[in-house]
């Protein structure tokens, strides 16, 4: 391995943070042991608590075991990705509805649309969708949304289903428009963002970040995706967010203590987890860890 350049560590803040989204799949951090040490470096760092996103046939019981090995600081969402809609059988879709049943799952997702990749066929993708936010209406959980290119579609599809009128709804990665912002926000909905906030380009992002509700949105990594800077390209992990809180404290002009007090009390309500907000009281990580 060469040796990493130099970069500033995650800042230290001094308040409870949740990674409202990553993906710890075992395989891609070399089995169970790489997935704990990973989990274990994201408490070490400061964070109170994870919500571990399993999002396929075959890695969504992997994500409900990691929580019930970790207890109530790490969560699981299970549900069938627009990528592997085309996966989405009946057979799936009961397995999905047996592991939401068990109280680590705390909600059903990432479920929505991308017409961006394309994986699975559009048709495919309205089917797995529109089955999966009926689960969730049936299971009382509310839903983490993956939309992507679908041109406003993932929004009918939720609002036309009575999503909104359900658990709950969290845009992950929220990707569009102040607009678009302001319609999810009007409909009850969440919205979470991502190290993306970070990026040069990101303006409008940015101005999402600014405007939002103090109440209404979360942070998250994505991870192994979409490592905020100054790690950008490299692989994320959940340690990471606390780039996204010091940005989305920089944008909002506020502490980061307060931007992370903020959302984890928006996850803990979100996801009905006290437990992500870790131990009363909580303690401040050793500085620089
Ligand atoms: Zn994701």
């Amino acid at each position: 391995m060469s040796a990493q350049p130099l970069r500033p560590p995650p800042p230290v803040v001094r308040a409870p943070v949740v990674d409202s989204h990553c993906h710890l799949d075992p395989e891609e951090w070399g089995g169970d042991d790489g997935v704990d040490a990973v989990v274990d470096r994201a408490f070490a760092a400061g964070l109170s608590g994870l919500v571990v996103v399993g999002a396929g046939v075959s890695v969504m019981d992997h994500a409900v075991l990691l929580a019930a090995r970790h207890g109530p600081r790490v969560r699981a969402v299970v549900g069938i990705h627009p990528h592997e809609a085309r996966y989405a059988s009946p057979a799936a879709l009961a397995q999905v509805e047996a592991l939401a049943r068990r109280p680590e799952v705390v909600a059903v997702g990432e479920v929505g649309l991308d017409f961006h990749y394309d994986f699975s066929p559009p048709d495919d993708q309205r089917a797995a969708l529109t089955a999966q936010v009926a689960l969730a209406r049936r299971l009382q959980k509310p839903l983490v949304i993956h939309d992507r290119e679908s041109g406003g579609e993932t929004f009918a599809i939720l609002a036309g289903e009575g999503a909104f009128g359900g658990a709950g709804v969290l845009f992950h990665c929220f990707s569009g428009t102040p607009r678009e912002a302001d319609r999810l926000l009007e409909h009850g909905g969440y919205l979470s963002i991502p190290g993306i906030v970070t990026y040069a380009k990101a303006d409008r992002m940015r101005e999402v970040a600014a405007r939002v509700p103090t109440d209404r949105y979360l942070v998250e990594t994505d991870a192994p995706y979409l490592a905020p800077e100054p790690w950008r390209g490299h692989r994320n992990e959940p340690a990471w967010v606390l780039y996204t809180v010091a940005a989305v404290a920089r944008i909002r002009a506020e502490p980061a203590e307060v931007v992370a007090r903020t959302t984890t009390l928006n996850a803990v309500r979100f996801f009905d987890s006290p437990g992500l907000a870790g131990q009363e009281p909580w303690t401040a990580p050793e500085s620089g860890a």
